[in-house]
């Protein structure tokens, strides 16, 4: 059984689940621009939380551009600046909406652990 997906960085570690409303959401970048609804909770990895309890929406978007774990096309047809522009504009809407995170359950996986966390 593999780990779920982390829907910020795409690693395949996540290990909270984090409530959220339903979000409409429109990202506009410099050459273009997105549009979707985004539909209940989160997922996090260990290295995405800090950022996300932070509220440094920025500092995620930079950690998640560096990660460069998306689908190979979308990393192939955007580039590093306009994933960064579109991920800071998401997240700033997505973090102050995002509710206590809760641990998944561990099952036959090696997960990495929140630092700070008891
Ligand atoms: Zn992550």
């Amino acid at each position: 059984m593999s780990a779920p997906v982390c829907d910020f960085c795409n690693a395949t570690t996540a290990a909270y689940a984090l409530d959220c409303a339903d979000l409409a959401l429109q990202a506009t970048g410099t050459r273009g621009s997105a549009q979707t609804t985004l539909s209940g909770a989160w997922h996090a990895c260990g290295s995405c939380m800090p950022f996300i309890e932070r509220g440094d929406y920025d500092g995620l978007a930079d950690y998640v551009t560096r990660a460069a774990l998306g689908p190979p096309a979308i990393l192939k047809m955007t580039t590093t600046a306009f994933r960064n522009d579109v991920f800071k504009q998401l997240y700033k809407r997505v973090l102050p909406q995002l509710g206590t995170p809760r641990p998944l359950a561990r099952v036959g996986a090696n997960w990495p652990q929140l630092e700070g966390v008891r």
